[in-house]
């Protein structure tokens, strides 16, 4: 006589273990608790993590912008060293920024550059004037 189902019915039974060292957790896939999947496959995926907190950013943007701005006034020391970081690591965009808002500007960065080089005239001046 043939059960067809019973071979898969006892495997659907037999109960998997975490090896993760929390038996104690429901068992979710490959040996793992919840967390513990969660960790490894962040672990395993940071490029495909990454993905997903950008789309989410894609579709949650005015959300995100108001979490950035909440953070950095509550944070203003932090958002400083960040945005400092972030232009080091992007100097070539911030360059390419500046210069593109000089042609736009041209003017006003004339001034800019006269009032900066008066400044540091200045201050040359009082330096060798101190020694
Ligand atoms: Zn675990």
């Amino acid at each position: 006589m043939r059960h067809p189902q019973s071979n898969h019915t006892t495997a659907m039974l037999v109960p998997k273990l975490n090896t993760c060292g929390h038996p104690e957790r429901e068992h979710i896939a490959k040996g793992m608790c919840r967390a513990c999947y969660d960790n490894a496959y962040r672990a395993a995926n940071p490029e495909r993590k990454r993905a997903q907190g950008r789309s989410w950013r894609e579709a949650n943007l005015e959300h995100a912008r108001a979490q950035a701005r909440a953070y950095r006034a509550a944070n203003p020391e932090h958002a400083n060293e960040q945005q400092r970081a972030w232009r080091a690591a992007n100097l070539e965009h911030v360059r390419a920024q500046g210069r593109s808002w000089r042609e736009a500007n041209l003017e006003h960065a004339r001034a800019q550059a006269r009032a900066r080089y008066a400044k540091k005239k200045a201050a040359t001046c009082s330096n060798t004037t101190s020694k």
